[in-house]
């Protein structure tokens, strides 16, 4: 039968990719080998893995040797191990990291990376950014709120009445739509903006504000993503988002573009105009920020403000987000099982696989190898 192994995430990532429900959908189709403690930062014990069938291995070595298919978090340096004829499943972020690709350049290996799954009805269980964004946009209110000198709901007590809080969400794809959600919540005031205006009617629906500037790039072709804008048009968002950045007490940053350095959408001046006290959360750190002063996984203070750049907000909520992500890979394994004959013309199967049998094969990301991204 074949051999499914989960490797335990580095420390600083708290979360595991397969929880002990999801060795147990896998029952029948698969032995599932888990690396001791893979679970135990998301709250998943050797035991309750144990009890749902999977066999504990001690380490990252034993698990590589005895496993065909190999689930992990994020991209590994796997240079010093033996991976010969393994197929890998993981978010590797290969749009903005191409030259990772090469460490899996060897004999017999495969390797789909979940984060290239297309946004179609068909896929949608198996797709991993909505559950990283869920969480990310959730988690990131928590985190301004608890940073912010001021509370977020409106209070009126014998003291007098505190007003709510103005939030300001910049990107309201799937982390930008949980983040208002959340914020509207906790009782706050919220304007969001998106450069897609199809998602006004969705930032209305949860009682938030769209800021609408006209003149943005809509490609119908890029798959519901955003699509790289004109400088000239990222100053005049520039210009209109000054405003409503020095009224609000917290802003909330998730744009981002596939494959792209993320757009710059809060400057330093428009932080030099911001009320202090002010708390800026740009979960898009990792791709370079939307905030000019953003440095990742640092606190910056400036003028008062302080700016946050999480990288791995994902993890602060490590039990949910492997509950997802668990129910994400089951589902693509399940669904690799089934359609493997056809991968080269399965949809979602050809649009993450980027490494077969030792070769490049993904046209997006050779695009991005040749030009020496
Ligand atoms: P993302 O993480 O790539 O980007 C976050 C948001 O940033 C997006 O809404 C994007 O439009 C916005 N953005 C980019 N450049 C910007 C700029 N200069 N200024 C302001 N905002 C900017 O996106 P995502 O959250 O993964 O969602 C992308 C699309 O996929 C959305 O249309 C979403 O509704 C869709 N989606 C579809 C499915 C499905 O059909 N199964 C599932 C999830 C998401």
């Amino acid at each position: 039968m074949l051999r499914i192994g989960v490797l335990k995430e580095p420390t600083d990532h708290k979360l595991t990719v397969l929880t002990p429900s999801g060795v147990e959908r896998l029952k029948g189709r698969a032995v599932v080998l888990v690396q001791r403690d893979a679970g135990r930062g998301a709250g998943f014990t050797n035991k309750a893995y144990e009890e749902a069938g999977a066999e504990l291995v001690d380490s990252e070595e034993a698990l590589l040797g005895g496993s065909d298919l190999v689930l992990s978090y994020g991209h590994r340096d796997l240079r010093n191990r033996k991976i010969e004829g393994k197929t890998f499943i993981g978010i590797f972020n290969f749009l903005w990291e191409p030259g990772h690709v090469d460490h899996y350049l060897r004999s017999g290996v495969s390797v789909h990376s979940l984060d290239l799954i297309p946004r179609s009805t068909l896929a949608q269980s198996m797709d991993v950014l909505s559950s990283v964004g869920s969480i990310s946009g959730y988690q990131a209110v928590l985190l301004a709120a608890e940073r912010s000198l001021a509370t977020v709901p409106m209070i009126t007590s014998a003291g007098g009445t505190l007003r709510p809080a103005k939030f300001l969400v910049m990107g309201a794809g799937v982390a930008g739509l949980q983040a208002i959600a959340t914020a509207r919540r906790l009782g706050a005031v919220v304007k969001a903006y998106d450069v897609r205006t199809a998602s006004r009617e969705e930032v209305e629906s949860l009682g938030a504000t769209f800021i609408e500037v006209e003149g943005a790039v809509d490609d119908k072709s890029a798959g519901g993503y955003a699509t790289q804008q004109t400088e000239e048009f990222l100053e005049r968002v520039r210009q209109r988002i000054h405003e409503e950045a020095a009224a609000a007490d917290v802003v909330i940053t998730t744009a981002r573009v596939p494959g792209k350095r993320a757009p710059l959408l809060i400057t330093e001046d428009m932080v030099m105009g911001m009320k202090p006290g002010a708390v800026v959360v740009d979960i898009a750190a990792a791709t370079g920020g939307n905030c000019a002063l953003t440095e990742p996984d640092q606190t910056v203070v400036r003028n008062e403000v302080t700016i946050l750049g999480p990288t791995r907000i994902e993890s602060s909520c490590a039990y949910s987000t492997s509950f997802l992500l668990s129910n994400n890979y089951t589902s693509f394994i399940t669904y690799l099982l089934d359609h493997q004959e056809k991968l080269s013309e399965d949809p979602i199967l050809s649009a993450t696989l980027v490494v077969q049998d030792g070769h490049s094969v993904n046209q997006r990301i050779l695009a991005l190898q040749g030009t020496g991204k």
